[in-house]
Formats: C-alpha cells, sequence, structure tokens
C-alpha cells in the first residue's frame, strides 16, 4: 500500500452500515434518507436511460444541469453565474471535495478546516500530501473560536476547508462567525472551499448564508453542493461545484483525471429537480425538523447529553453519563445491547479528548423506525 494510504483508516461509514446489517440492526448511522427524492425525477431518469442518454456526458456536466445549477444559484442566492464557466458537475459532493483539494493544496501546504471533519477531508488532505490546521467546534453549543481559527493559521496554510451546515454537529455558523473567516481568508489570501451540501436542511427557520456571498469572498470561494442532501438522492452521485470561473476551472482540471464524467442518465434528472422540485426541499426540512425532535426528546429521556442540532440531519450525544469513556466501544456493543447502529463520532476528530464519548444519531430515517431505535434504546442497558 502507498505511504500516502496508510495513514488513513477505513471509512466509518461501511464499517457500521455492515454492522447494521450483519446485526439486523436499525441503521442511526450513516446518513440516507429512508424515503428517495422527487417521483418526477425518477421518472426523468428512466426516460433519459431508455432515450438514449448512456454515453458519456460532457465533462463539466450536461448544460442542462449547469444552466439549472447556475438558476438556483440565482433563485436562493443571488447570484449570478455562466453555466459554461462557472458550474461543473461531480460524481457527488465527495469528487468536488477531491478534485478542489487535489486543485489547491501543495504537498507541504496547511488546510484549515473545522474539527470534526466529515472523514474524507481528512483522507484527500492527506492524499495531496497537505496537512490539516483543525478548528474545533466545542460542545455543548459548537460555535466557532475566532481566536483559534487565526491561530490555526500559519505562513503555510493557502486554503480553508469550510462545512455550513455542519456534519456532523449539526451547527450553522452565523453572520459573524462567517464574517470572520471571510476577514482571515482575505487577510492571509486563502482559498476557501466550502462544502454546502446541507443548504437546504436547516431547522427552526434558520437561513443558510453561502460564504461565497459575502464581501470580497466571492473571488477566493469555492462552493460546493449535492442532489445526495438536497433531493435525497445519495446513491445517484451528482454533485456540483460552482465559483469564479478561475477557480471552477482548476477545480475541473483535477476532477478530469478522476471520473472525467458520470452519471449521465441522472443528470437530467437532477437538472428536472432543481428546476421543477422547488417544493421538495422546503417539505423535507419540515419533515426532518419533526424527526429530530422526536429524536431529540427520546435522546434526552435516557441518560446522554444531548446537542439538538441547527440543521443536517444528525444529532450528537455525550455517551459519558452511562460509564461510558469511548464511544466507539458504546456504538460496537450497541447492536447486541439495542439492535441499533450509530456513528462513533471519534473518528471525525484529532483532538481524542474532545471527541472520544461523542456519537452521531442520524434522522433522515422513516419516523417508525427513529420511534422504534429510541423505544429499543430505551428497553436495553447501556451502562457500560
Ligand atoms: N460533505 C458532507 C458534509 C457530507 O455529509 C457528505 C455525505 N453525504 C458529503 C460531503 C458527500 O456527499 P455526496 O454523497 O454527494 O458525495
Ligand atoms: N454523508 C454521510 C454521513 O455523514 C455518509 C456518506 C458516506 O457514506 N460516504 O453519514
Amino acid at each position: 500500500m502507498a505511504t500516502r494510504l496508510r495513514s488513513i483508516p477505513p471509512t466509518i461509514f461501511s464499517e457500521m452500515s455492515a454492522l447494521a446489517v450483519r446485526t439486523g440492526s436499525l441503521n442511526l448511522g450513516q446518513g440516507f434518507p429512508d424515503q428517495d427524492g422527487p417521483p418526477a425525477a425518477v421518472e426523468a431518469a428512466v426516460d433519459a436511460l431508455r432515450t438514449g442518454r448512456n454515453q458519456y456526458p460532457p465533462g463539466p456536466g450536461i448544460p442542462e444541469l449547469r444552466t439549472a445549477v447556475a438558476a438556483h444559484q440565482a433563485r436562493h442566492y443571488d447570484l449570478e453565474l455562466d453555466p459554461q464557466s462557472q458550474v461543473v458537475v461531480t460524481a457527488g459532493a465527495t469528487e468536488a471535495i477531491a478534485a478542489a483539494i487535489l486543485a489547491f493544496v501543495n504537498p507541504g501546504d496547511e488546510m484549515v478546516v473545522l474539527e470534526p471533519f466529515y472523514d474524507s477531508y481528512v483522507a484527500c488532505i492527506e492524499m495531496a500530501g497537505g496537512v490539516r490546521r483543525p478548528v474545533t467546534l466545542r460542545a455543548p453549543d459548537f460555535r466557532l473560536d475566532v481566536d483559534a481559527l487565526r491561530a490555526a493559521v500559519t505562513e503555510r496554510t493557502t486554503t480553508l476547508l469550510l462545512n455550513t451546515p455542519h456534519n456532523p454537529t449539526g451547527a450553522v455558523l452565523t453572520r459573524d462567525e462567517l464574517d470572520a473567516v471571510a476577514a482571515v481568508a482575505q487577510e492571509h489570501d486563502l482559498v476557501v472551499v466550502t462544502d454546502e451540501v446541507y443548504e437546504h436542511l436547516l431547522f427552526d427557520g434558520r437561513q443558510h448564508v453561502p460564504i461565497c456571498t459575502l464581501p470580497g469572498m466571492w473571488d477566493r470561494t469555492v462552493t460546493i453542493s449535492s442532489a445526495g442532501k438536497t433531493f435525497s438522492f445519495t446513491g445517484w452521485k451528482v454533485g456540483w461545484v460552482t465559483g469564479p470561473a478561475d477557480l471552477v476551472g482548476t477545480v475541473m482540471a483535477a476532477k478530469q483525471w478522476l471520473t472525467f464524467s458520470n452519471a449521465a442518465p441522472l443528470q437530467p434528472a437532477v437538472a428536472l429537480a432543481l428546476n421543477q422540485e422547488t417544493g421538495f426541499y422546503d417539505a423535507l426540512a419540515k419533515a426532518l425538523q419533526a424527526k429530530r425532535d422526536v429524536l431529540v426528546d427520546g435522546l434526552r429521556r435516557l441518560d446522554m447529553d444531548v446537542y439538538a442540532p441547527e440543521a443536517t440531519y444528525f444529532v450528537t450525544t455525550d455517551v459519558r453519563r452511562y460509564g461510558h469513556s469511548d464511544g466507539m466501544a458504546f456504538c460496537l456493543a450497541l447492536p447486541e445491547r439495542a439492535g441499533v447502529v450509530a456513528i462513533p463520532s471519534q473518528v471525525f476528530y484529532d483532538e481524542h479528548d474532545e471527541g472520544r464519548h461523542k456519537v452521531r444519531w442520524a434522522f433522515c430515517k422513516d419516523m417508525a423506525v427513529i420511534e422504534e431505535g429510541v423505544r429499543r434504546l430505551e428497553d436495553a442497558d447501556l451502562r457500560a
């Protein structure tokens, strides 16, 4: 195995979903919805399969999807994008992240990243030969510590990887926090890669603000999103990158050697969804908020600290009151004890003391599954 891979453990999502299948447990681990996205988009994909849209699409994506992404950015954020030069379609946000990191991070360069980090960030920075500089969002509120952010930047820092709404904490960066990030990025001339895949899944009336809309930020920011989250088609792996032509072109320079292109018959279907199914994600956010409340209430009836999320479909808990100092051991024992699978958040942390006892639960599942999960946890003996 090449040295660049040796320090990267296998992704926790495969491990925990396999554990759920093997033990027949309810999967409150990996974040994939039980309900598929809009039926009209599925029909459009079937039509595309039947009408010969089965060969390589253009590397940057089919024009109708790039146009639909541009229209979405205009509708929601008042941004005027040129679909030709400022939008690139990718194999999910995952490829967009990989391509952006390969595009901007030289070996030895430092990249500032919010901790806990989504696992592919760590792997991609590692594979690019970069060095991650974590800025930790700490329980209970997971707010951005601006002093810590400033302290994380050195003369070797070239890029900043943002994620808001944030997985796994469910935090949404406030306007003040975004302003602070923008100030640091401009002061140190950093390129900002921002993963905004949960842009539509906010609760309690919160609004998503893309950092690229802040003064001085457009020219230095690439923004990533995905049909996986917005339309509950995680298995389609259709994502996109938007931003100024030079940065998007640089991401494309890497992307062309990763997948070149993907998902030919799914691209027109995602275009249709972006153009016509705009009610879908508002309804999804509303439904998720109700599910969040059920799961958060259920977990609060147990002996855990529960940090209710502002967005996404994950809730974090602290399991120390059960006598567990190790969330990994807790999660590995959970199928047998309760018939439930969750994610040990420690894998998203460098700072082991901050992450060790945290566990992430997904609520993008059918309400009945969440209710049954809570019931099983209540009936189980979860003490260490
Ligand atoms: N970024 C974050 C923060 C995520 O939670 C996920 C998981 N869906 C991804 C990226 C990957 O997105 P995709 O499935 O579109 O590759
Ligand atoms: N984003 C999903 C999660 O956080 C997992 C995606 C994956 O399995 N790679 O649960």
